[in-house]
């Protein structure tokens, strides 16, 4: 049985994108699909999870912040549909040698100098 898969839950824990580029890539090495990782392949497999996330919520009308109204199980499973497309971005950004968070904040800071707080 391999433990290092095994994560319960952590509230308090904050999650890196290192932490989860590197277990990640460990999942994949230790599978071997690491020859079915290219970048082309992550994209595809991306845009399809994000297609099922876009079902949770496909003629639900606007759904209020927080999901007052959801169930647990309801929640639970827009908890995984988010999952996938977070892990399939890091896994894309990775197998394409590209620092994710660093890029995302540089991001930012070029949004912010696009859209500045007084216009
Ligand atoms: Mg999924």
């Amino acid at each position: 049985m391999e433990n290092s898969y095994e994560c319960p839950r952590k509230p308090n824990k904050d999650v890196s994108l290192q932490e989860l580029r590197d277990r990640l890539a460990e999942f994949a090495e230790a599978r071997g699909w690491d020859q079915y990782h290219s970048p082309r392949n992550l994209l595809l497999a991306l845009v399809g999870e994000v297609g099922e996330l876009s079902e949770i919520f496909q003629w639900k009308g606007e759904v209020a912040r927080g999901l007052p109204n959801w169930t647990s199980a309801d929640k639970e499973h827009l908890e995984e549909e988010l999952s996938d497309v977070l892990l399939y971005l890091v896994r894309l950004a990775d197998v394409c040698g590209l620092d994710l968070g660093q890029a995302a904040l540089t991001k930012i800071v070029k949004n912010s100098r696009k859209y500045p707080v007084n216009k």
